[in-house]
């Protein structure tokens, strides 16, 4: 069955709804047993709930609750055959905890040096447990930059704001051959643009606040992975620390999940033409996308992605002032000014990107790089936004 499809019924039981169409939200902290020994046996992970997963114990609501199982299974199905989901409160928990279960004191952390910026910051919570960080760049070979006691390499494929492709099999042959697990950041795609799993990456991990959620009133994360014993440890690992999710939440994006293909339809054909409009505009030096036959690592997109999404980025001919960029972003009509993205509306953010740069800092044009989110508005409407914008700027310098 086409992915587009799948999204649209994907992680319902209905059986279990009493002809509902839409799964229940179950709104609980304590589970009832019908004896003492029922109870006594779901603790010690025999729960006569159990069918419902294997992997937690089904005895209270920290972690068993049938409203996000429902969406965990819906997003392994998209990820590929015989995954496992877990969910998490944010995508920045989902990257974080991917680590603290990984990895322990001594052990050596690679991340893109593209990586999104929140998560690089990390790193002064894992120098204190003695896990060491280094940042790659990640159109080199990762091969110069494995240590003996690496143990996890994260990837994001695109990379944040600049969008820079890695060659997901080289990084994942390295660390095939070095007993290194792998992970991918795979928001900006998403399972139905691309399967991180397919490519041989061990986990899949995604910000589920963004496309699945869709209409930016959700914050949540996923990892995906069909390594089972792998799949164990983060769970055991996510009930020691107590994270547990919300079942409002987890409705929400399911909901979201059924119109995600058609909104993703929408977004692809719109960046489209969006980001072609861009590039023949005398105020941007480049337009960093990698739909774009111009853009470096095209064929690298092309070899592991689907389709674009809605997220890109442009650089400007020259370096303006705050003032001149206030100027030209304050006064738009249908791009917002916030963080996130993969909602309804446009957004729009200038990033100084020398300063979420660790080790590749030299790689980049100079002129300012803002951030484009293309929403569900006709392209047509944007493009008249944005050449108003641009004009500003122009009338402004
Ligand atoms: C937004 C984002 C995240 C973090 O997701 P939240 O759900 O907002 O915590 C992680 N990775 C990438 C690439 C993102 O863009």
């Amino acid at each position: 069955m086409h992915k587009n499809t799948l999204v649209t019924t994907v992680g319902l039981n209905k059986k279990e709804y009493k002809g509902a169409i839409n799964p229940p939200i179950y709104n609980l902290s304590t589970i009832l047993f019908p004896t003492l020994k029922d109870y006594y046996n779901a603790t010690q992970g025999n729960s006569i709930y159990n069918q419902l997963n294997n992997y937690h114990n089904y005895s209270y609501g920290t972690c068993d609750n049938a409203t996000v199982y429902d969406l965990a299974q819906a997003i392994s199905l998209l990820e590929g055959e015989d995954c496992n989901t877990l969910l998490y409160p944010s995508g920045l928990a989902a990257l974080t905890f991917s680590i603290l279960t990984v990895c322990k004191t001594g052990d050596h952390v690679l991340i893109s040096d593209n990586a999104y910026n929140p998560f690089k910051k990390f790193i002064d919570t894992l120098s204190r447990m003695n896990i060491e960080v280094s940042f790659y760049d990640p159109i080199q070979d990762i091969r110069q930059y494995i240590r003996k006691n690496t143990t996890l390499i994260m990837i994001e494929a695109p990379g944040s704001v600049t969008f820079e492709i890695p060659d997901i099999k080289n990084i994942v042959t390295a660390a095939k051959k070095n007993n290194i697990i792998t992970i991918m950041d795979n928001s900006w795609a998403t399972p139905l643009y691309c399967q991180p799993l397919k490519h041989g990456v061990d986990v899949s991990l995604c910000s589920a606040t963004k496309y699945f959620s869709g209409h930016s009133d959700v914050i949540m994360g996923a990892i995906t992975t069909s390594n089972t014993s792998l799949f164990r440890k983060f769970c055991n690992v996510y009930e020691r620390h107590g994270l547990c999710m919300s079942a409002q939440s987890c409705y929400l994006v399911q909901r979201g999940m059924r119109t995600m293909a058609v909104r993703l339809t929408r977004h692809r054909d719109t960046v489209q033409q969006v980001a072609k409009w861009l590039e023949k505009h005398p105020l941007v030096q480049r337009v960093l996308c990698p739909a774009l036959s111009s853009f470096a690592q095209y064929e690298l997109w092309q070899e592991y992605f689907s389709g674009v999404t809605g997220l890109f980025s442009i650089v400007l001919n020259k370096r303006y002032s705050f003032e001149q960029i206030s100027y030209m972003i304050d006064n738009m009509r249908l791009f917002g000014i916030g963080a996130s993205w993969g909602g309804y509306m446009s957004l729009i953010l200038p990033f100084e990107i020398g300063k979420i740069r660790t080790i590749t800092k030299d790689n980049y044009y100079d002129g300012n790089y803002i951030r484009i989110y293309c929403g569900l508005e006709e392209a047509e409407d944007l493009i008249e936004d944005l050449h108003n914008a641009l004009t500003r700027l122009e009338e402004y310098a």
